[in-house]
Formats: C-alpha cells, structure tokens, sequence
C-alpha cells in the first residue's frame, strides 16, 4: 500500500500541472515548522539545540499561511519542535485544510490526549506519531521512558475518535532488521495505525550524537533484510515502491530537494531540511538563488549518506508518473 487514493490523486494532479505549466522545479510537500520548542530531548534531534531566544518563539497563522501558498504544494507536513506546543496550531490546521492541502501534524504525541479535542477527523488530516521503535527502544531514542507508553495511548485515542494516524520511524545503526520488522509489525497489525513513514537517521551538523547515522550501504542493508519475507507488501507503508527499492539499493536517484522544501521561523531552508547553508525570505528567493546542482550524493560531502525522505522521495513519485508501468505498479503491488 502507498499514499491514500485521494492524495495520489492530488499529488498527481499537481504534477500534471506543473508538467503543462513547464515548471521546472516546484513543491509537492512543504515541510513546516511554525515553532522549535519540544517537551522532550530525542538523542538524534538538531531542533531543540537552537538558541533560547528562538526556541521561545512561536510563528503567527498568517505567516504559516502565506508561506504555503506561496510555495503552492499540495501537501504540508508541521514539525517543529512539538507543533501541540503551539498555541493557535488548530486554527493553522483549519486554514491549511479550508485551503484544500492535505495536512499531517507530526507529534511525539505526549499532549496529544490533552489537544485531541481541538481537532476534528477530515479526509485531508492526519496525525503522524513518532514511534522508532518498541518500548525499550523509543524510551532510549527520546531519552525518557515512558514515552511509548503514552504515545501508544494517544494513538489508540485518535484512531478511536475516527482520526487517521500515520506514525514517522527513524532507524540508526543500533537498529537491526529485527528491531524494525518488530515495530512495523506492531504499528502495522496491533495498532492498525493508517499510514507508516520510515527514514533512514540523518547526521544532522547540530545533531548532539553523531555516532547512530546510517552509511549509504548499511541503510541498504537493513532495509533489504527487514523488508524480505514479504513484508514490505503487507505493511502500510506511505512511500512509493521507487523510493523504497531506493532504500533497498534496488534503485539509485537524484536528489531534488526543491521537492520538498522546509520553511521554519528562520525562513525557507538553503537547500533542504537537513542541510542549513542559510535562509531564505520567500519561495521564489529560495528557488532562484540556491545552487541545486551542487547538492546530492557525489556533490556534497555532507550528502554522501543521505537517502532521507525529503530528498529523495519527490524523484520517486516524479519516476513513478512518468512511467505507466511504474503507476500501475504504485496503485496494486510492490
Ligand atoms: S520529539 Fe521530535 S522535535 Fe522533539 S526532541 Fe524529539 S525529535 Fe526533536
Ligand atoms: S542529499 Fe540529502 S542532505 Fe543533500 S541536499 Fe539532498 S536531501 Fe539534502
């Protein structure tokens, strides 16, 4: 299983258009991220090593707002930070949803219980919970236990209340095969969450622990043997089968960041989420003076052990509708 049909519909939609349109470089997500502060303190997270002053800073709705039109993608995906910390991140959903864009508000979901209210279920939002892994595991990689008790109540709330949740994974080299076919299996057949997103761990410049990053060939490796057995079918997984023969080594693409752009407090992010070579004020600032063609594997060094989702999905979706084979392939099997 891929992307939910009406937003493989979207997403297509937008593609064809840009197509007509000849527009080279465009959005399809936008990641947002109206505030910094987190109530917890992952190992991995670069976030919340920001300065204090920025940390205390929350960005008002009208900005989120602009920001999205403008850049025109489809689909916009809020981090942070905790975006429950946010005090109008409500009222940023329902102006995002009124504006037809399909909305996922990523969360460790600790406050999630306590926000739930504020929310109402729609075909075009969903929670994205973080979850990297069973008990043990999650409380270690969010450095407090307990946490994956509370997000697994939170996720059995929301699905409760007729919310879709999707839960976001992110795998190190502490991880094994076994350690992601345990917690894909129970977010996929005891949770029964909606949609699962996996990423291979970043080595982010601000990240405190540099030591858990994945290489290029140990990414592949872990994916190719968690995915054997004819998982990789059976799991919901909210990725195109390109991006995920990427991940297996089956596949080898471009990256195009300008897929999926970042926009946070400081501006649009030079050139993509992970990478900060400075800021820029709008979307058009940032597409025309950010040099694209010195990013990617084989360009950057900081890029050699990249395979995020951010860079490299958008090349898979845009692979996938330009071949019929490949389309047919993303709506019935992997
Ligand atoms: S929950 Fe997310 S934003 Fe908060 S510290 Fe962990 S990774 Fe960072
Ligand atoms: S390879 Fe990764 S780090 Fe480099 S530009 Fe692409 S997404 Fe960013």
């Amino acid at each position: 299983m891929g992307l939910p049909p009406h937003l493989a519909m979207k997403l297509g939609a937008h593609l064809i258009k840009q197509k007509i349109r000849r527009v080279e470089k465009f959005a399809m997500i936008m990641e947002l991220e109206p505030l910094f502060a987190c109530n917890l303190k992952c190992a991995g997270c670069g976030k919340i090593q920001q300065s204090a002053s920025v940390l205390k800073q929350r960005m008002p709705v009208a900005q989120a707002v602009a920001a999205v039109e403008e850049c025109g993608a489809p689909m916009v995906s809020i981090a942070g930070g905790e975006p429950l910390m946010h005090p109008q991140i409500d009222q940023m959903v329902t102006e995002l949803i009124a504006r037809k864009k399909f909305v996922v508000l990523c969360t460790n979901a600790v406050l999630l219980p306590k926000h739930l209210h504020k929310f109402t279920p729609h075909r075009n939002f969903a929670w994205m919970v973080h979850i990297d892994g069973l008990r043990e595991r999650h409380d270690e990689s969010v450095s407090k236990d307990g946490v994956f008790d509370q997000a697994v109540a939170a996720i059995r709330a929301a699905k409760a209340a007729g919310f879709a949740v999707y839960t976001n994974s992110t795998f190190f080299n502490t991880d094994s095969p076994k350690t992601v076919r345990e917690v894909l299996d129970f977010l996929n057949d005891d949770l029964k969450v909606d949609r699962m997103e996996i990423s291979p761990g970043y080595a982010y410049g601000k990240a405190p622990d540099q030591d858990r990053f994945l290489g290029v060939d140990q990414t592949r490796a872990l994916f190719r043997d968690a995915f054997a057995d004819g998982r990789r079918r059976r799991w919901r997984l909210n990725h195109s089968p390109l991006f995920l023969d990427f991940l297996e080594g089956k596949r080898d693409f471009a990256c195009t960041p300008w897929g999926v752009p970042s926009y946070s407090l400081l501006g649009w992010q030079k050139p993509c989420y992970l990478l900060a070579d400075g800021y820029a004020k709008t979307w058009r600032e940032l597409l025309d003076t950010t040099d694209w063609e010195n990013f990617g594997r084989g360009k950057d060094p900081r890029c050699d052990n990249c395979m995020a989702h951010c860079g490299y999905e958008p090349t898979a979706v845009m692979a996938t509708m330009g071949s019929l084979k490949e389309s047919l392939r993303a709506v019935s099997m992997r």
